[in-house]
């Protein structure tokens, strides 16, 4: 990687008339440092900046590309819906085909809307619970995110019987006091919860494979029996797939895990790469929105006939080429090199934690007896300041991570072996500096 000149410029600039000079927070760079690179142009797994500096991309905008930046099937697709109209705001074909593939290849989403992003995606699917059952209460799990919307930012208070608290300034009383909050792979903390409070809870969400707080990866049959708990309780239970959805598996981590989920929410790949979001699942359900049903839900821009064609180019593809298997065999494959890049390098202990196409390296000596993370408390203390020390070495051999130590990667299926051999050896680098930067403790 070069020079930022002209990034650093644009930052300074953004910052006076974007709040921190971004318009999504962890884009800012602040929990590791540095300047961010403004991206100019992108394709395949690359990306390059103002500067000309080209970068081997493991973000790829968060998830949504997973066939990579520029799918020509995809691009042709967007392309040919903009020269017909970007937005006509009523009834287009284009959301009809893309409902109809997902509604034919996933048969517990009997029914499914379109709206703009993953967290109306949540608020929409939340409501419907709400609506569906009378009750106010939602049950979350802390580690998991669902977007941004008031309740989904009520984190975990101090411990499980006292009350949660608000991730954020400006989320009022009334909402907190609906939101519970449950540590994750701990099915004994549901059962005590649902023995409380089971007659007010209309919804239990969760990440089904839980990728916004690290990797966390829940032990074999806790989402049986969390879906068990809820069912025996008549509340909703809804996966949060914006992520896993169409990235585990076509049917994501419901068809990995084999459990339907009552309420699905969609994001990130069902787009193609344009702002999209979705909210299925059982038509009883569905059907209790407007119009058919009290519970209201809308939106000028939902179905927007670019984002649907982009998206449905995109689902065709996956459809077609069942990249699944492979992509999951390369990233295991993936987070066995670095671990022993890791091995060779250093003292320093790397576990890389896997699901599907998402890995996520730990930097540190995990403590659990079985040497898997499942819960934020279990990331060991000095991964995040070994991710700050690594995150930049692998930007200064121009390998591109999210910019924090607790998102994960994505693979896409266009990476090549070439450039993963690039990132394993970028690396070994990384590893062998943080060695000679850091006094080992213990
Ligand atoms: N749910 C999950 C699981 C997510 O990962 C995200 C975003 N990363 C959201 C909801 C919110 O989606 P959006 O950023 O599109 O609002």
């Amino acid at each position: 990687m070069g020079k930022l000149t002209k990034s650093a410029q644009l930052f300074e600039r953004a910052k006076k008339v974007i709040p921190g000079g971004v318009h999504s927070p962890v884009r800012a760079f602040q929990s590791v440092g540095g300047t961010p690179p403004f991206i100019d142009s992108a394709r395949g797994a690359c990306l390059t900046d103002v500067d000309g500096n080209t970068y081997l991309d493991f973000c790829m905008s968060w998830g949504p590309l997973i066939l990579g930046h520029q799918d020509p099937d995809v691009a042709k697709a967007a392309n040919a819906a903009i020269a017909k109209g970007s937005s006509f705001g009523t009834t287009e074909a284009a959301s009809l085909a893309l409902a109809e593939l997902i509604t034919g290849n996933i048969p517990w989403v009997e029914k499914i809307r379109f709206v703009n992003s993953g967290t109306e995606a949540v608020m929409s699917a939340i409501r419907i619970a709400r609506g569906a059952t009378g009750r106010n209460t939602i049950l979350k799990f802390d580690g998991c995110y669902h977007g941004h919307s008031d309740a989904m930012l009520v984190a975990a208070g101090s411990g499980l019987t006292e009350m949660a608290t608000p991730n954020s300034a400006g989320i009022p009383e009334a909402t907190i006091a609906n939101t519970l909050v449950a540590p994750l792979n701990d099915i004994q903390a549901v059962e005590t919860i649902f023995a409380e409070h089971g007659d007010d809870i209309a919804a239990v969400i969760i990440e089904p494979v839980p990728a916004n707080n690290g990797l966390l990866l829940q032990t074999d049959g806790y989402l049986e029996d969390l879906a068990r708990i809820t069912r025996a309780h008549h509340a909703v239970i809804i996966f949060d797939e914006v992520i896993t959805g169409f990235r585990l598996a076509f049917g994501g981590a419901a068809e990995t895990f084999g459990i339907h989920p009552d309420l699905v929410t969609y994001g990130k790949i069902i787009g193609g790469g344009f702002p999209v979001g979705a909210f299925g699942g059982r038509a009883e359900l569905l059907d209790l929105v407007a119009p058919n049903g009290p519970v209201y839900q809308a939106g000028t821009l939902s179905g927007n006939p670019v984002a649907m064609s982009a998206g449905l180019a995109a689902l065709q593809k996956l459809l077609q080429n069942k990249p699944y298997a492979k992509l999951q065999r390369l990233t295991r494959l993936l987070g066995d090199r670095l671990e022993s890049a890791a091995r060779e390098t250093s003292r320093i202990p790397v576990t890389v934690q896997t699901a599907g196409s998402l890995f996520w390296p730990v930097l540190g000596k995990v403590s659990t007896q079985d040497g898997c993370v499942r819960t934020p408390e279990q990331i060991p203390a000095e991964h995040q300041d070994y991710f700050r020390q690594v995150f930049h070495s692998l930007l200064t051999s121009s390998v591109y991570l999210a910019p924090s130590a607790v998102e994960v990667g994505f693979l896409s299926t266009v990476h090549t072996d070439a450039q993963l051999d690039t990132y394993v050896a970028a690396f070994a680098r990384a590893m062998q500096g943080l060695e000679s930067n850091n006094v080992l403790v213990g």
